[in-house]
């Protein structure tokens, strides 16, 4: 039940009250501008099979799960004291990772990477400024954009959802926004974006002195021949590349996101990062995984494999999906996507609705995961024609 009884001070008329959530937030001194906005909310259930955030559906390595818990436990001796503010040695880690010749005054963290995009949102958004996303997108860019303040603004793809250079750059000059989000891969349609994009954005932001922000949370996935855009950080100050430790890295959980940019950049979130942002304990689990990321990420082969069968297995099933530089599909053609949905998690499989007509995205999980879905989508189709 969402309606709640509010009860009324004693008076001759005193009477029960029932309030409708939106009714009892109405009441409340909410900014205007968050007024009507809704949390993010993909379903969190409770069953066998869920294939509907892009987890990393392979649990923690058993050697892997004892070097986090000893470097916590180590961690915990400490913990009367504030952690290291600035994360210096997984910073330096991160450095080591990643490659590219980068630098460890390059690299910063934050509690996932939704916490390090609301930090450049702090700093480099706010009130009168604006970021530019490119729906469909990631659906947090715009509840950031909200709630920092900052206005939103929605540039056109093409109608198989591509973003080319010339269109991506044409928008950037017209709409002079202050940030730019690219997702590469796209959450959620799943294709990398050419690095010819990144580079025209980033040129044609020159005008507005656009921070771009390429969102590559799912790079590790990438099909052979898909370039980071890490290459492309060298001489342009204002690109940043975020990543993170929620899907390949298999540490959702953990709450570890990063990005790789300028040094300035670094400086300018330091101004709106909260202190000791990142606990002991979330930086010795980072560390503990970086130390064992062979093992760790030992299944992301094994994962793009699936993703691959998944999307040669829907065209089979005459469905359209999409090509996949992530660990997840999204494929259009179906004529009732909200019954497939109800009809898998039915079968305890939960996938992702994301509202866009026709259409579903699923994550690639294991064999025996990615079987269970596509054995239940081929039985549902078959009733449906
Ligand atoms: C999953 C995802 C993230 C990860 O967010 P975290 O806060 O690091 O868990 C970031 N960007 C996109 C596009 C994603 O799909």
């Amino acid at each position: 039940m969402n309606e709640q009884t509010v009860q009324q001070p004693a008076s001759g008329l005193a009477r029960p009250e029932v309030l409708t959530p939106e009714e009892r937030l109405a009441r409340l001194p909410l900014r205007d501008d968050l007024r009507g906005q809704h949390p993010y909310g993909a379903p969190q259930l409770d069953v066998p099979i869920m294939l509907n955030v892009n987890e990393n559906t392979y649990g923690v390595p058993a050697d892997v799960q004892d070097a986090i818990a000893e470097a916590v436990r180590e961690a915990v001796a400490g913990l009367n004291r504030y952690p290291d503010r600035e994360f210096t040695e997984l910073r330096e880690a991160l450095a080591e990772y990643l490659g590219h010749g980068l630098s460890a005054e390059q690299l910063w963290a934050a509690n996932g990477s939704n916490e390090v995009l609301q930090q450049l949102l702090q700093a480099f958004g706010g009130p009168g400024r604006s970021a530019l996303g490119f729906p469909p997108t990631y659906s947090m860019y715009p509840l950031l954009a909200a709630g920092t303040g900052t206005a939103y603004l929605k540039g056109m793809r093409a109608d198989d959802y591509a973003l080319d250079a010339e269109s991506a750059a044409r928008q950037v000059r017209e709409l002079a926004p202050n940030l730019v989000f690219l997702c590469s891969p796209n959450n959620p349609t799943g294709t990398a974006l050419g690095l010819d994009v990144v580079d025209a954005v980033y040129e044609a932001g020159e005008a507005s002195q656009a921070i771009v922000i390429v969102d590559e949370a799912y790079a590790e996935f990438a099909q052979l021949g898909t370039e980071s855009a890490l290459t492309l950080l060298p001489g342009r100050p204002r690109l940043v590349v975020t990543r993170t430790m929620s899907k390949a890295f298999a540490l959702a959980g953990a709450r570890l996101g990063y990005l790789a940019a300028a040094p300035e950049v670094i400086d300018a979130l330091r101004l709106v990062r909260l202190p000791y942002h990142l606990s002991a304990v979330t930086q010795a689990t980072a560390l503990a995984a970086l130390r064992h990321r062979a093992s760790l990420m030992s299944e992301v082969e094994e994962i793009k494999h699936q993703r691959d069968r998944i999307v040669k297995e829907l065209s089979r099933l005459g469905l359209k999906p999409a090509a996949s530089d992530s660990n997840f599909v999204f494929f259009t053609g179906l004529r009732d996507p909200r019954r497939i949905w109800r009809g898998l998690l039915d079968a305890g499989i939960l996938v992702r609705d994301v509202g866009i007509p026709g259409s579903l995205r699923v994550t690639a999980g294991t064999e025996l995961e990615t079987s269970a879905f596509l054995t239940r989508l081929e039985e549902l189709l078959a009733v449906e024609s």
